[in-house]
């Protein structure tokens, strides 16, 4: 099987790199081995909250020039932070193209949305659905509403909403608590292990589940200026919600739940209907586990096919390839017992790692060194083997070694601007070719 280009990974930088070269009408195959960190996120993407001395960003475009400063391996310093922040532009044009609308942009700044124990946290692009805050003049929350009505699932484990209600009321916001259920969630409810965010979506979502929710909305949406829930409704579809808040003459809003995380999964799952209807060819519950170069030339070394669980005997063959398998958490790095190695092709990686004894801390509190680890690249996102760029590779999103995700705040910025770039230098020709 032979493509233009193979993106190995079906994440967010995975399915927005393939995305954007098949719009460019390239042919492109996307395999992916299992669920992608946006399962397990807030559903909201951060750009940078950070400095890495722990300073907070104000103002995304100057945080960019003081990064750069700060951390010159980090993957926007090495893209360039004039191109890292226009790449972060194309991004959000590139959803609303998608039609998979989100709210907030880097040129209003962050705003704030809530983690699934209320803290207030600032954030880049969210889900319509989620309830965010926009930033005030005294940089605090500014919320457009004075009274909630806070509607969980009875028997619901994984959603707090007592410390929500505290924390919402801390802002001065008139919270009342509600409990809500259906006959059929009680049966769901049977089986406690499975009565997470994701399924209990499943059933609410039928549409005679949905009509009692929504009636029972309905009962409180005179006493409130916006309705809230956990992250366990709208599954698969992203209108439902808007639709009825219009129905219901009131915002109906959702706070993330503990994993798995219905709007992340909601996002993941909208970027492959969205990959497939540009005629992607999508390679589920397949792992790449190996590869062959083409003949040795004068030129850098070439990748010539790629060998994967399902497609052991008929490699896939493209002239481009882009890896985006993640960090260690999906498998993209491996931990062996006296080395860190990247998983597919054992890429070089950004720095050493030292020896075992330093990849963590004891203490969880602390920087854990192990977050940053990641592979080598250039301001062309090739990959490099041994010493030298690999012509035809070019890496994408948390794979990338200079940067951690977690203390900065700026995961889902480094997946799409870095995806975006990988895909404009394929497009253009440029790097190690
Ligand atoms: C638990 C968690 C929560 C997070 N929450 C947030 C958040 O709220 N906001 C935010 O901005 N960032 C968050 N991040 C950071 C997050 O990593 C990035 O935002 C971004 O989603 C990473 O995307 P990615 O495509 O680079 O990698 P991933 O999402 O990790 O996707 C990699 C994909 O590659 C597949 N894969 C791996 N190896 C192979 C192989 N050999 N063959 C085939 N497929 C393979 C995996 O199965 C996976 O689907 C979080 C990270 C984690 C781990």
């Amino acid at each position: 099987m032979r493509f233009d280009v193979v993106v190995i990974g079906g994440g967010l930088a995975g399915y927005a790199a393939a995305i954007r070269l098949l719009e460019a009408g390239k042919s492109c195959a996307l395999l992916s081995m299992g669920q992608s960190a946006l399962h397990f996120s807030s559903g909201s993407l951060d750009f940078l909250n950070y400095l890495p001395d722990g300073r907070p960003v104000a103002d995304f475009r100057e945080g960019l020039a003081e990064l750069a400063e700060l951390s010159p391996g980090h993957p926007y310093a090495l893209i360039g932070i004039e191109e890292s922040a226009r790449l972060a532009l194309e991004a959000e044009e590139a959803f609303r193209r998608w039609e998979t609308p989100l709210s907030g942009s880097l040129a209003q700044g962050s705003h704030f949305r809530l983690s699934p124990i209320g803290k207030l946290l600032p954030t880049w692009l969210s889900s319509r659905d989620a309830l965010v805050a926009e930033k005030g003049p005294d940089g605090g929350p500014h919320w457009p509403y004075r009274s909630v009505s806070l509607v969980n699932v009875e028997g619901f484990v994984d959603f707090y909403p007592e410390i929500i209600a505290s924390k919402l009321a801390a802002y001065g916001l008139k919270v009342q608590e509600r409990s809500f259920t259906t006959p059929d969630l009680e049966i769901a409810r049977g089986n406690p292990s499975e009565f997470r965010s994701v399924n209990i979506a499943r059933v609410l979502d039928q549409k005679d589940n949905f009509n009692l929710l929504k009636d029972f909305l309905r009962a409180l949406a005179p006493s409130s200026d916006l309705l809230l829930m956990p992250a366990c409704v709208a599954l698969n579809d992203g209108e439902l919600l808007p639709k009825l808040s219009a129905n219901l003459g009131k915002p109906v809003k959702l706070v993330p739940t503990l994993a798995p995380s219905l709007l992340g999964a909601r996002l993941n799952r909208r970027l492959a209907r969205v990959f497939l209807s540009k005629g992607g060819v999508l390679m589920p519950k397949d792992e790449a586990l190996g590869f062959s170069f083409a003949e040795k030339g004068s030129g850098p070394a070439r990748i010539s096919a790629l060998f994967t669980q399902n497609h052991e005997d008929m490699p896939l063959a493209a002239t481009h390839y882009v890896l985006a398998t993640g960090g260690f958490f999906s498998q993209g790095l491996k931990a062996e017992p006296t080395r860190i190695r990247e998983a597919v092709f054992d890429l070089d990686l950004a720095e050493n790692p030292g020896e075992r004894a330093q990849w963590t801390r004891e203490s969880v509190f602390q920087r854990q060194p192990y977050l940053s680890f990641g592979v080598k690249t250039d301001s062309n996102l090739d990959g490099y083997w041994r010493g030298a760029p690999i012509a035809n590779l070019k890496v994408a999103g948390t794979l990338l070694g200079g940067f951690d995700p977690v203390r900065l705040g700026c995961g889902g910025g480094v997946a799409l601007v870095s995806a975006f770039r990988a895909a404009r230098a394929i497009l253009s020709g440029e790097g190690a070719a």
